[in-house]
Formats: C-alpha cells, sequence, structure tokens
C-alpha cells in the first residue's frame, strides 16, 4: 500500500485554526476518518492529493511532498467529492467515466472495455447513454466514485461518498472498497461503512484524538457526543 504521511500538520483558513498538530503515517488499505461537521476532516482529506496545502509542516504520499509535486500526488492519488455535481463533467454517463481515461496511454478498445466494465459493476451498464443530469443523486454518487476509480490510482480519497446512496448501494460500495487493490481514504458519517476497516481515525477540533480499529474509534466517537 502507498504511504501517506502528516508531518506537523497545521492550517489555517484566514486567522481560523481547523487542523493542528496532525502527525500520522497511513499504510493501511481501508482508512476511514470520522467526526463531527466542521471538525476538520474535509480539509485532511484534501491534503492527501494537494487540493489543500498545509499552512505548516508536510504531507507526503510515498515521499512525494504535495508541497512540491502536487501534479504527481495528484496523478496517483484520486479524490471524490461528496457534491456529484462537481465532478461530472460530460453530456453522458459513459461519456463522463471516458473522459477521466483523457491522459492514459491505453488503447481504444481497452478504454472502451474498462468503461463498460466499470458501468456494470456500479449497476449504471443501463444508463450508459442517459444524460448524467437526469440521474438520481445516489446514481450521480456511484457515477463520480466510478469516474476515479476507472483510472486506477494507487490512492481513492472519497469525501463523504454513501451521503446520498441506499443501503444496498452503501454496501455495494463497502464491498467495492473491501476488493480495491487502491488504497481508500474515507471521511464519512456512515459508520455501518467503516466497520469491518483497517483503520479509523477520529477528528475533533482540528486534531485527531482516537486513532485505530474501527470499532474502538466509533466508541470513542459516540462517546463524544454523548
Ligand atoms: P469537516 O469536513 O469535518 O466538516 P472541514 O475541513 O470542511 O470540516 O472544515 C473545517 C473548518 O474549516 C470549518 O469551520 C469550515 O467552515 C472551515 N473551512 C473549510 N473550508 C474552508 C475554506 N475554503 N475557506 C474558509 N474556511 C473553510
Amino acid at each position: 500500500m502507498p504511504r501517506i504521511e502528516f508531518r506537523g500538520v497545521r492550517h489555517a483558513y484566514g486567522e481560523r485554526v481547523v487542523l493542528d498538530e496532525v502527525t500520522t503515517t497511513l499504510t493501511e488499505h481501508r482508512i476511514a476518518v470520522v467526526g463531527a461537521n466542521g471538525s476538520g476532516k474535509s480539509t485532511l482529506a484534501r491534503m492527501i492529493n494537494g487540493l489543500v496545502v498545509p499552512s505548516e509542516g508536510h504531507v507526503l504520499v510515498d515521499d512525494l511532498d504535495t508541497r512540491r509535486s502536487g501534479r504527481h500526488v495528484r496523478r496517483r492519488v484520486g479524490f471524490v467529492f461528496t457534491d456529484p455535481d462537481r465532478q461530472i463533467v460530460m453530456p453522458t454517463v459513459s461519456e463522463d467515466i471516458e473522459f477521466s481515461l483523457r491522459r492514459s496511454d491505453l488503447g481504444r478498445a481497452e478504454r472502451r472495455d474498462r468503461v463498460t466494465s466499470v458501468l456494470a459493476e456500479f449497476g449504471l451498464a443501463d444508463h450508459a447513454d442517459h444524460p448524467a443530469h437526469l440521474l438520481s443523486g445516489g446514481q450521480k454518487q456511484l457515477l463520480a466514485l466510478a469516474a476515479v476509480l476507472v483510472t486506477e490510482p494507487d490512492v481513492v480519497v472519497a469525501d463523504e461518498p454513501t451521503t446520498l446512496l441506499d443501503l444496498r448501494n452503501s454496501r455495494i460500495i463497502a464491498e467495492r472498497f473491501a476488493r480495491l487493490p487502491q488504497q481508500p481514504v474515507v471521511v464519512t458519517h456512515d459508520l455501518e461503512l467503516i466497520e469491518d476497516f483497517d483503520r479509523a481515525l477520529l477528528v475533533q477540533d482540528g486534531r485527531i484524538v482516537a486513532d485505530g480499529a474501527p470499532r474502538e474509534t466509533i466508541r470513542r466517537y459516540r462517546e463524544s457526543v454523548a
């Protein structure tokens, strides 16, 4: 698995410090980040592919520093936004997935194969030629995830990827993450999704306050709001 390192990370938007004293190394397969709204989870997630560069400290992915090598890092780390409308750029479902492969050096036939198999896997095959904007919210969320996974990045950071999904589709995503050769880092409030993840971090007021097996982290999270 890739090695994601936070070294003495502190981040402020203007005067407001939203992450502080974050030092940790992530090498496990499936990693969850949980915590209250506004605690700094999305900021932490965005740092992994260099969308946000920390005010102080460093974030490294396999020794590539996001501060200096943002473009290289982004090639290895896919990011799935909470709001799929931010990510869907092409008119139809299959075109949108194909668009993700625009920079790959795969041949035409191989691209087609990849698109077809990812559409089938995410239950979108019947919608391949449909206008993407007419999909349901949940289908759009599946499409956004499919469009990132089709590029086979080394790390997949997903910010609340199941907020719009029903129970069945959430389970499909959980199973997909379990089989993924890549490293998924998932910010979520969906505690069922992460039950059998390999590691879970609890972020509170910009700091990691619990870190370990999901069951234990979830217990601490529940206690913190009791
Ligand atoms: P979470 O994902 O846990 O809800 P965020 O990382 O999104 O937390 O936000 C942490 C804090 O930073 C919040 O108070 C939020 O309002 C603020 N914040 C997030 N993004 C920005 C931004 N681009 N500019 C200014 N403040 C921001």
